[in-house]
């Protein structure tokens, strides 16, 4: 085998067949990039000869070259494929965190896509032909929406988090009940965040019950905040107490010096508990019952992209938008469009609330999950496909450290293959189709939940397992 090494073309050689040319302009490369990539291939062809581990055509023969153009092909397939892809989520749970949380809303969409097309006047006034601020676009609509007199967005809630305690607790006492000293994504947790912002945490309480007591007694000349996080991911049952928000918020303003910070997590725009879901405050509600200052994400129940908002009393939020830190943890303009975007929806009202994916994925009812799944059903019994299936009652999740004890109920797809496992169905549909199919197992059977997917995408996944 060894000796076959010097029947390996030249690369001049590949170079004069035509095949070469027709890639350079299938692909739209240069001819230097696809040589690199001949020698490349060659090298290893070589390796393989040379360790006897060559299971190809032999070199010279005439298939030899059709193989390796078409190992070519693939290569230069591989190397154009975006690693961010297109995922159907066939698991129910709405704002998955590995499948990037909130998809968007078309008005989003849409102004993301205009604004990345042209010029626009991110940091300039029209009216003045004069410099002006980011901070400006979504700050209207939020003061609008949530009654805040100010408002700002950063990265993400964490970066909200750590420049509310940067700019207004630096070397200072921030007080939280240790019953919301939480973590949250494995990678966020309020005491390391604290002291990262170099912030004092002084903890009160226990981690099933805190009195408005506890904090009273925790006030001194160096206290600069009461904090109050959102218990997101987990509940506490049973023989518990927290302190609500009005009772903080009247401790904070009795006191000179030391303000009240909510740390909302998801932040509700719309009233979900209005349908019996969840027990999420709106911003609005929570604002009024004057807290001083509140954060939340952009891309958990807000249904928009990633970003963090805070909101409250003008002179803090003045003194944040001229920290330093704001120009780190500031956001581009492609947020700036999808947060307008998502906002303009709940700035019109009910019906165009119900058009952020988000908000109608939740609100869905289990008696049109039911009518889409025996319809779902039915479709793939047409379609001969080699899958068993029925239709049953389930639950979807919210997802993404969000009403964890809420449980939406839901009907699902049950499949079982004629041949292949549970574990190889939802490996080829995860790896062998565009866009991914991401599915769940439950007692070695393919369970789909059309709770997040668009009857488009039902079509997509009808024709993949039609496929398989
Ligand atoms: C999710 C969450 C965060 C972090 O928000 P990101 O937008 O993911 O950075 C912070 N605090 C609470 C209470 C949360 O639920």
């Amino acid at each position: 085998m060894k000796q076959l090494v010097r029947y390996l073309p030249a690369v001049h050689e590949i170079q004069k067949e035509h095949r070469f040319h027709e890639l350079i302009k299938e692909f739209e490369i240069t001819e230097q990039h696809l040589t690199k990539l001949v020698k490349e291939i060659l090298e290893q062809y070589r390796n393989l000869l040379l360790q006897e581990k060559w299971t190809g055509p032999k070199p010279g023969n005439q298939d030899f070259i059709q193989f390796l153009f078409i190992e070519l092909n693939e290569k230069l397939k591989n190397q154009f494929q975006y690693t961010l892809k297109q995922v159907i989520n066939g698991t129910g749970t709405i704002l998955h965190t590995n499948l990037g949380r909130a998809r968007m809303s078309d008005r989003a969409i849409e102004h993301v896509v205009e604004t990345a097309k042209s010029y626009s006047n991110l940091e300039y006034k029209l009216e003045e032909g004069e410099r002006g601020s980011r901070h400006a676009h979504a700050e209207k609509l939020i003061k609008e929406i949530t009654g805040a007199e100010a408002a700002m967005v950063v990265n993400n809630n964490a970066a909200a988090v750590y420049l509310i305690l940067r700019e207004l607790a630096h070397n200072k006492e921030v007080i939280v009940s240790r019953g919301e000293l939480v973590e949250i994504g494995g990678s966020f947790r309020i005491s390391s965040i604290m002291e990262e912002s170099g912030a004092n945490l002084v903890e009160v309480g226990t981690t099933n019950k805190t009195h408005l007591q506890d904090y009273e007694r925790a006030i001194n000349e160096n206290t600069a905040m009461l904090m109050k996080v959102h218990t997101s991911n987990f509940k506490v049952i049973g023989f518990t107490k927290s302190v609500g928000t009005e009772e903080l918020a009247q401790l904070g303003a009795a006191h000179e010096n030391v303000l009240f910070y909510e740390d909302l997590g998801s932040g509700a725009l719309y009233n979900y508990q209005k349908h019996g879901i969840g027990e999420e405050p709106v911003v609005s509600e929570v604002l009024a019952k004057g807290v001083d200052i509140v954060s939340f994400s952009g891309d958990k129940l807000l249904g928009g992209p990633q970003a963090g908002i805070i909101a409250g009393k003008k002179e803090l939020i003045d003194r944040l938008k001229k920290n330093q830190l704001a120009r780190v943890l500031r956001v581009d303009k492609l947020t700036i469009a999808a947060l307008e975007g998502t906002l303009i929806d709940y700035l019109k009202g009910e019906e165009s609330i119900k058009n952020i994916p988000v908000v109608r994925d939740l609100l869905t009812s289990k008696e049109t999950l039911k009518e889409r799944t025996e319809s779902f059903k039915k479709s793939l019994l047409a379609l001969r496909t080699k899958f068993e299936v029925h239709s049953e009652e389930s639950v979807s999740q919210v997802g993404g450290g969000t009403m964890p004890d809420v449980e939406l109920p839901t009907y699902v797809a049950v499949l079982r293959h004629q041949s292949m496992s549970a574990e190889q169905v939802t490996r080829k549909l995860r790896t062998e189709f565009t866009p991914a199919i991401i599915t769940r197992i439950q007692k070695e059977e393919v369970i789909i939940d059309l709770r997040c997917m668009t009857e488009e995408e039902e079509q997509i996944v009808l024709q993949a397992l039609s496929s398989l």
